[in-house]
């Protein structure tokens, strides 16, 4: 995906702070970020949102899940809870279309969710 910005995130073409990497997924901190610790965490390999990933069918979306939780335990918010959230489609609030699992922690997190 020549523009995709967290493709470019991937080829190191375009910065980011990197928390965590394992051969297909990768962490970097939000550029806006929603409360203390906020995480994104991708595939390597383009999809463009949680629905492709998972229809991938190869164990990918099984390496972002324990990426993200992995993160959580590195982020010391896994204790005292944290929310992983896909948006999914514009609806949802969805910008970026390379899928990806927000991580939100290091305070309380309000339900229901705008
Ligand atoms: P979405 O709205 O698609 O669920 O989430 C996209 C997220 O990507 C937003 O939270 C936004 O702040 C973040 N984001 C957008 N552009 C960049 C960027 O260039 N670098 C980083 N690190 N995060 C970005
Ligand atoms: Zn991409």
């Amino acid at each position: 995906m020549n523009d995709c910005l967290f493709c470019k995130i991937v080829t190191r073409e375009f910065p980011a702070e990197i928390v965590y990497e394992t051969g297909r997924t990768l962490a970097f901190r939000d550029i806006k970020p929603q409360a203390p610790t906020h995480v994104l965490v991708i595939p390597k390999e383009h999809h463009a949102d949680a629905a492709a990933l998972a229809e991938a069918d190869d164990g990918l979306a099984d390496d972002v899940l324990k990426t993200a939780h992995a993160v959580a335990a590195q982020e010391q918010v896994a204790e005292a809870g944290y929310r992983v959230v896909f948006n999914t489609g514009p609806a949802a609030g969805q910008t970026v279309f390379h899928v990806h699992a927000h991580v939100l922690g290091g305070r309380d997190l309000t339900w229901p969710p705008g």
